[in-house]
């Protein structure tokens, strides 16, 4: 690897053993900052690739404390073999966004397009949940998203119980570190196994906050749902409300 040194115009080179003098005056700032930005556009660059909005809204996104946690629990997952999915996956699914997220959306599992990219929500649905994400005023980098199991499944089926169960502790854990102030449950597969209930009904539970462990879950509909019944938006929109009312009202 490479490492480039950006030599200040305020830094003295001879005579100083490597010590570092104090850039002193704003124009020596200004031109070391231009050269920079000359390099970066010499790279290709068309702006800095930094999230500024990223940086100063939601701090650490891919380092602190939480961050390290989570990379320790995909450090345990591997190159899972704990279910028969592993046989047909492409990727493992493990989770996206901010280790200090105040809300966390939690999906069923992943599909064709998550599954070759390795990253939740990125197909269709995905699409939809990031609009959706972005009307309620944040950037998918703000929250975190997950799904209930982390393999696809065969040909989109249902996730069966020995695969839920095989999978389950890793959101637990991801929950647990990440603490959400709230959490969004997305269909039935998402709520149902977070709540440990399978008779609950999507349709009735859907805009009702239940718990998990203290933690307010709101379930609305999932995304695919509403790509096939886009009259049920309003629904998702009126459930995703009530979450933004309770975290403007905590904050
Ligand atoms: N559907 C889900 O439940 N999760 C994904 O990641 C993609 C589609």
């Amino acid at each position: 690897m490479s490492v480039i040194i950006f030599r200040s115009s305020g830094q003295s080179s001879s005579g100083e053993s490597g010590k570092i003098k104090a850039m002193t005056s704003p124009k020596d700032i200004l031109r070391d900052a231009k050269r920079m930005l000359e390099y970066y556009q010499a790279l290709g660059f068309d702006r800095l690739p930094v999230s500024t909005k990223a940086f100063l809204n939601t701090g650490v996104v891919s380092s602190g404390a939480k961050y390290e946690r989570l990379q320790a629990v995909r450090a345990e997952i591997g190159d899972c073999q704990r279910c028969k999915l592993s046989k047909g996956r492409e990727n493992i699914v493990f989770g996206v966004g901010n280790a200090e997220a105040r809300l966390m959306f939690i999906g069923e599992a992943p599909g064709k397009d998550e599954d070759i990219q390795g990253e939740p929500f990125v197909g269709e649905a995905g699409m939809l949940l990031t609009r959706l994400i972005e009307k309620m005023g944040f950037k998918r980098e703000d929250v975190y998203i997950a799904n209930i199991i982390k393999c696809r499944p065969p040909l989109n089926r249902d996730p069966e119980e020995d695969e839920i169960s095989t999978c389950r502790p890793f959101l637990d854990k991801q929950i647990e570190i990440i603490a959400p102030e709230f959490i969004i449950t997305l269909g039935r597969i998402a709520l149902m196994t977070l709540m440990n209930n399978n008779k609950i009904r999507i349709t009735a539970a859907r805009g009702n906050f239940f718990e998990y462990k203290g933690i307010p879950v709101m379930p609305t509909f999932h995304p695919a749902y509403l790509l096939r019944n886009p009259k049920d938006k309003w629904l998702t929109w009126s459930d995703v409300q009530k979450v933004l009312e309770r975290m403007e009202s905590t904050h």
